[in-house]
């Protein structure tokens, strides 16, 4: 199989069986952990939509889940940006959120550590698509400032 055909599969992949779909319910986020934090936004030159629920605990994203609707790259993103962000500290989230940004817009390379992430390679060629690829990401980063600005306040009072 060529590798521009592998890309295609493990997006459509991700497509199809969504990773982290759906909610986190209810129960889990008054186990006296950190309140659940929700952000949303859209694409609309694509009709993309994209809502994230996560948890934080400790300074690191607990559990992240999504849902949405709209392109086959917007929901790939999704789904597989779960994945990697999942367990890992807000800093280290934060970094890897702008890296592939920074990548997407053409500033930066690929690296073979993004794993499924690789598969957005030949996104990149097709400018209308990279906003559909970075949605998910941009309100992940939104809802994170949102949380991070609510823990300064609260510090403040
Ligand atoms: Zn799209």
């Amino acid at each position: 199989m060529e590798l521009k055909e592998l890309y295609k599969e493990v997006i459509l992949d991700h497509y199809q069986n969504p990773r982290n779909y759906g909610e986190i319910p209810y129960a889990y986020s008054s186990e006296g952990i950190n309140p659940l934090c929700k952000s949303e936004g859209e694409n609309p030159i694509c009709g993309d939509a994209i809502y994230i629920q996560f948890l934080v605990k400790d300074n690191r994203l607990e559990d992240i889940r999504f849902t949405g609707t709209g392109c086959t790259i917007s929901q790939a993103s999704a789904s597989i940006m779960t994945e990697l962000v999942k367990g890992k500290s807000l800093e280290d989230v934060k970094t890897l959120i702008i890296r592939f940004k920074r990548i997407m817009e053409g500033e930066e390379d690929f690296t073979e550590d993004l794993g499924d992430l690789l598969a957005f390679e030949g996104v990149r060629k097709l400018p209308a698509r990279i906003k559909c690829a970075l949605l998910a990401w941009e309100v992940l980063l939104e809802g994170i400032k949102k949380y991070l600005e609510r823990q300064v306040e609260r510090v403040n009072v």
